[in-house]
């Protein structure tokens, strides 16, 4: 999953039958999807990693229906028009026009999401009184197609979709010393170090910064005689913060690796917004916490042990918080939430971890990161991010 978040990731939208899957076969040159007439072949959206030739490296994001019937035809629905969240470049591919279509357009441009419209089995008649205009017009029979397909997806391509977004390019600069306090505990192992920090110091050699990797005692150790002068910043795990914060000077930044880590998952200002919304929690309110994986739970599991106790102690309320695990469906009505708290995210990507917000954000419940939470029930929420707020 982490070598797919580098790669632009492509949507195929449409009714079913209409022809999406065809079409991953006809780009890639090869029998990947599996084809058929009968209608609804796919179902839940299938991501598949591959080469494009004149593209690239891509995700394949191959979507069922969006005209799907029925109960779990609806299902399926909702879960394709999810799935354009998570995209950089979607193809609407169609025979007929109608509101399923306008939805994905709607979508689209309310998201300013790139879509390219493709009249999909040209050999068959147009239908009547044909509303739109397509970007292309394509039968996967006719193979002196692709290329012109090919240049139509590169150039509707978005330039973000091949960057890689630096998690400290912004604050830490060439040959700056970054402090990195990592615990060694039940979570981090002897031998072993956790993925955030794994991508922080890969991030900052990539940034050429110098790392500095020390545990609390050490920290605690050298403080009256620190032999790192002047780091541009420290980053802690976020559980020994107050302890790191009591002994790393005030004039020195000092933040954690699941604030760094929730800037680049999610929508940092929605999170730095909605976590002072903790402030405002009454007695009775009821909070979704979003976790993005089923992780083995232990009994320290912060979603259902740490988070609901720390906020319990820094609000004073009785408060009902609830646990999501994975990609399970969101409630229906999320308007009965007060506060919806997303993890990390490291086992996904950021558009999908935007996907999975914007419903609470489209119903006005705010929403925060289970690190900033913790930082703001250890009341050190300013600090751990002021350096991001400059
Ligand atoms: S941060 Fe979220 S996705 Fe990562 S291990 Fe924890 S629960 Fe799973």
């Amino acid at each position: 999953m982490i070598g797919n978040e580098l790669k632009p990731r492509i949507g195929l939208f449409g009714r079913r039958n209409v022809g999406k899957s065809s079409l991953v076969n006809y780009l890639t040159g090869q029998q990947i999807a599996i084809v058929s007439d009968t209608a609804g072949t796919t179902t839940d959206p299938v991501r598949k990693s591959m080469e494009i030739g004149g593209i690239g490296p891509v995700v394949l994001v191959d979507t069922a229906g969006i005209d799907d019937e029925g109960t779990l035809g609806a299902q399926r629905v909702e879960k394709s028009m999810a799935a354009l969240a998570e995209v950089d470049l979607a193809l609407l591919l169609y025979t007929e026009w109608g509101e399923p279509e306008e939805r994905v357009v709607r979508w689209c441009t309310e998201h300013s999401t790139p879509l390219l419209r493709i009249r999909s089995k040209v050999d068959t008649p147009d239908f009547p009184n044909h509303p739109d205009h397509p970007d292309f017009r394509l039968t996967t029979s006719d193979p002196s197609l692709r290329e012109g397909l090919i240049e139509a997806i590169r150039k509707a391509m978005p330039e973000s979709a091949y960057h890689k977004r630096t998690l400290l390019g912004d604050v830490v600069h060439q040959g700056e010393t970054v402090v990195l306090v990592t615990p060694i505990d039940s979570s981090a192992p002897e031998g072993r170090m956790i993925l955030p920090q794994v991508q922080v110091l890969r991030d900052l050699m990539d940034l050429h910064a110098v790392a500095v990797f020390c545990q609390p005692e050490e920290l605690e150790v050298e403080s009256g005689k620190w032999k790192v002068e002047s780091p541009r910043l420290v980053i802690t795990d976020s559980q020994a913060f107050e302890r790191v914060a009591a002994v790393v000077p005030e004039e020195v930044p000092l933040t954690s690796f699941s604030v760094v880590l929730a800037r680049q998952k999610g929508l940092f200002e929605e999170y730095l917004e909605g976590t002072r919304m903790i402030g405002d929690l009454k007695d009775g309110d009821r909070v979704l916490l979003l976790e993005s994986c089923t992780h083995n739970v232990t009994c320290e599991d912060i979603g259902r042990v740490k988070l609901p106790a720390a906020l319990k102690k820094a609000t004073g309320k009785s408060l009902q918080c609830e646990v999501i695990g994975g990609q399970s469906p969101l409630p229906k009505d999320l308007s009965q939430y007060a506060l919806v708290i997303q993890c990390g995210g490291c086992v996904i990507t950021a558009q999908q971890v935007k996907a999975r917000l914007l419903p609470a954000l489209e119903v006005g419940v705010p929403v925060s990161n289970y690190g900033l939470a913790l930082a703001w029930c250890g009341g050190i929420f300013d600090r751990a991010t002021k350096i991001f707020k400059q």
